[in-house]
């Protein structure tokens, strides 16, 4: 069993074609270990979200290879890798991603509907609301919650199916520094209490200091933090 919850290899991804073709990611190379809080940071165009969301199968890389625990998932049909990206990673993004007519528990439910949502999985769904403090607003939309409280919402989402490895884009970006450090709080104690491995995104190197381990990237490629045009904050 490999102990690693991410294995990222020469990964690259280039958009478009000719000479309009951009090398979003050029070589990558990247190991989460198991339990793992890892930060990403970069200039805007880097290749961070293009990083993300291959690991996380919502897109496709031009070459090298992404194993999540055992599973190479740049290997699988589209019809596999939609149940690793269902059950093994969660996704946190920087606009929340809620939907606008569903209450809190209804969002927090959603990943489970293809497969049937039991007694279970309500208790469970209720219990992560309960734990990112948001018990006592089950029944309101996104609209009517701030963005922190939509942020704690799609954490809580993030979490439903058990995935060892949660995804977070710049999950801080549209909250105010102080909520921003709520969240990040949230997080810390989750990846602790759970063991989940966190990789996320930030702009922030108050953010990036409290994570175990800061990678860098410019133009596609991992970098020292110099090079990325960011003071060492580790
Ligand atoms: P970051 O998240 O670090 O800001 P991205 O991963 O979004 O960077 O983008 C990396 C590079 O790839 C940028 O040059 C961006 O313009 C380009 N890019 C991203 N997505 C696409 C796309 N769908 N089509 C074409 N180019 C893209
Ligand atoms: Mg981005």
């Amino acid at each position: 069993m490999r102990d690693l919850a991410v294995d990222v290899r020469r990964l690259t991804r280039i958009y478009g074609q000719g000479r309009t073709a951009v090398k979003a990611l050029d070589e990558v190379n990247l190991t989460v270990e198991r339990g793992a809080f890892v930060a990403i940071m970069g200039p805007s165009g880097s290749g961070k979200s293009t990083l993300l969301n291959i690991i996380g199968g919502l897109d496709r890389p031009t070459a090298g290879e992404v194993y999540i625990g055992d599973v190479e998932v740049t290997a699988l049909p589209e019809s596999q890798l939609y149940q690793i990206r269902r059950n093994q990673v969660g996704f946190v993004f920087q606009s929340f991603h809620l939907s606008p007519l569903l209450n809190t528990l209804d969002n927090v439910l959603l990943p489970a509907l293809p497969i049937g949502i039991d007694r279970a999985r309500r208790e469970r769904a209720i219990e992560l609301l309960d734990r990112v403090g948001m018990r006592s607003r089950l029944n309101r939309r996104p609209g009517e919650l701030s963005s922190g409280e939509q942020q704690r919402v799609a954490l809580a989402r993030a979490l439903i199916m058990d995935p060892h490895l949660v995804l977070a884009d710049e999950p801080t970006g549209n909250l105010d520094s102080r909520t921003g450090a709520e969240v990040i709080r949230l997080i810390e104690e989750l990846n602790q209490e759970l063991g989940k491995s966190f990789l996320l995104v930030t702009h922030d190197s108050r953010i990036a200091r409290r994570c175990h381990r800061i990678v860098y990237l410019r133009d596609g490629r991992l970098c020292s933090a110099e090079e990325a045009g960011i003071e060492d904050v580790a």
